[in-house]
């Protein structure tokens, strides 16, 4: 991985040549600051200026991409004419259309059954904290005791334990979150691809950036696009990585400068 900032004339060049920019960006952690409670994760309004203003440029492309479910990524961006992905790529908005991936009655009876026994459980760990994501669910454990959260991770494990051996759920670990998920192979980057055939331009450059293990995915499956991840990690398949959101922000704003 190298610093973006370090390879900025190759990246620049590779812009420069596209004819349209895709750009897909995770929220949390990569253009909202990480907060105690997803509630608290807003929207910079600079940033969403910053969005605003790239949405209405016909030479790009802006792909919301979230774990959150889709209604709330698109209540906390709140700017109308983007694309949004949600439920980490299960929903999708996209030019005043929603589609979503089918999930089977196994895997949302499955969810049914351990929505009740998670909820008892994050109920003896104080600051844990279970999120219904209608399609998946989320374990939040970033205000709980470290003591504490050892248990919790195995007895969720525990609870859902069959139900992936049945092949219904999948279960992926991500920033202070357990996620409970459809098993169905389908990740933010088989979404990604998704996105990519729908907008069809020539000399299309995919850009993603995301901070955390779901977006591995599309790191792995966009070769030939710009790849950055928010934070050094030695172990990713991102091209390139950035230092933080402040970092995100800066070159978004030389994307829309580029395109002004
Ligand atoms: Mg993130």
């Amino acid at each position: 991985m190298r610093w973006l900032c370090s390879r900025w004339p190759e990246v620049k060049e590779q812009i420069l040549k596209s004819g349209h920019t895709l750009l897909f960006l995770d929220y949390d952690g990569t253009l909202a600051p990480i907060a105690p409670s997803p509630e608290q994760a807003t929207l910079p309004s600079s940033t969403r200026s910053v969005l605003q203003r790239l949405s209405r440029n016909p030479r790009v492309t802006v792909a919301l991409i979230s774990g959150r479910p889709l209604a709330n990524l698109r209540q906390l961006v709140g700017v109308r004419s983007l694309t949004y992905v949600g439920n980490h790529g299960l929903e999708m908005w996209h030019r005043g259309r929603r589609t979503g991936v089918f999930v089977p009655g196994s895997s949302r009876e499955a969810l049914s059954r351990i929505r009740p026994r998670c909820a008892g459980l994050v109920e003896d760990v104080p600051g844990a904290r279970l999120e219904d994501k209608g399609l998946s669910l989320a374990i939040h454990y970033r205000l709980a005791r470290a003591s504490q959260v050892a248990r919790l991770k195995a007895g969720i494990g525990r609870e859902v334990r069959p139900f992936v051996r049945s092949g219904a759920l999948t279960v992926m670990n991500g920033k202070k979150v357990i996620e409970v998920c459809p098993s169905l192979n389908w990740t933010k980057g088989h979404a990604t691809l998704r996105l990519m055939k729908r907008v069809r331009r020539r000399s299309l450059l995919p850009i993603y950036i995301g901070d955390d293990q779901t977006d591995e995915t599309a790191f792995r499956m966009l070769r030939g696009g710009i790849t950055i991840r928010v934070g050094m990690h030695r172990r990713s398949k991102a091209q390139y990585y950035v230092r933080g959101v402040g970092e995100v922000l800066q070159f978004l704003e030389w994307i829309l400068a580029r395109y002004a």
